[in-house]
């Protein structure tokens, strides 16, 4: 699932190939979940526009339109939102992945799962937004206008305040895994980047926040910032079908220290990685060096 350092990546990259561009034409896929504006009034507002901003607030993205209205982007879990230059497996049906040659890959062609093409008046890279999975979510909103889901997110976690933080777990008894992923509190922290940050922390996911040290706070917001800018730098974590918008993989993955790294050694004492279930999530640590 596309979390914030991803689609930070996907709006960094996309933001140039998009801005001040007239759109020409449109096209979606039949209404569906997916659209929570139907897709014919998106087609209709988008036609001849160009973007003006591509915003991100946590994990969603927001592009303003040069007539104020705003395009509300969620990537949801299989969301890819990138250029017609891209060439990536992942941009391929699992089938067709196994049956590919990594020579016979050609530019994207649109499938069923591409949701919103933007083809341009400039006649270069068309921007596509696809989503096998259809978690995701497309809205128009008028100008000015606030989506309550992104009135209801707390700052965001590239700027984790210890403060804040501190005063969000002081009196809770639900496990501090679950404090960091409410985005009410930290907006773009999900599974991957949690993890990661209480290993750093030295912190098992399941303690109960109010258990969690002014001082441990401290090392878990730094943490956080850690792996949030260091995930950034490196393009992403491409576990699944994440793909950045050009195409290339994020390189995150390989810098995991406890992530989906079950019964791997951990990397500061070597005690084998465990996994259980926190919040609803699979949540890994070790258990010589988180307590
Ligand atoms: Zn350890």
């Amino acid at each position: 699932m596309p979390e914030l350092p991803e689609v930070e990546v996907t709006r960094r990259q996309v933001e140039p190939v998009l801005l001040g561009r007239r759109i020409e034409k449109v096209v979606t896929t039949s209404p569906s979940y997916f659209f929570v504006t139907p897709p014919d009034r998106i087609r209709e507002r988008l036609c001849g526009r160009a973007v003006d901003r591509l915003e991100r607030h946590g994990k969603y993205l927001l592009a303003v339109l040069d007539d104020r209205h705003q395009l509300l982007i969620h990537l949801g879990m299989t969301g890819q939102l990138f250029c017609s230059i891209a060439q990536s497996p992942r941009l391929l049906s699992s089938t067709a992945r196994t049956a590919l040659r990594p020579e016979a890959q050609r530019e994207f062609e649109p499938d069923r799962h591409t949701h919103l093409a933007l083809h341009f008046e400039d006649g270069g890279p068309v921007v596509y937004l696809r989503d096998v999975r259809k978690f995701g979510k497309l809205a128009l909103l008028g100008p000015g206008e606030q989506h309550p889901r992104l009135a209801r997110l707390g700052p965001d976690a590239l700027e984790v305040d210890v403060d804040l933080l501190f005063a969000a777990m002081r009196k809770r008894k639900t496990p501090v895994k679950a404090i960091l992923l409410d985005q009410s509190v930290l907006a773009g922290v999900g599974n991957i980047y949690a993890d990661e940050a209480l290993f750093l922390a030295g912190v098992r996911p399941g303690r109960r926040a109010s258990r969690v040290t002014r001082r441990e706070c401290e090392r878990l917001a730094a943490g956080l910032r850690d792996v949030l800018r260091r995930s950034i730098e490196t393009g992403g974590s491409s576990i699944r079908d994440y793909v950045s918008p050009s195409g290339a993989d994020g390189a995150y993955q390989d810098e995991r220290r406890v992530y989906a790294r079950t019964g791997e050694p951990c990397p500061q004492c070597g005690s084998a990685i465990k996994r259980r279930l926190v919040a609803q999530r699979g949540s890994h640590y070790c258990p010589n060096c988180q307590s």
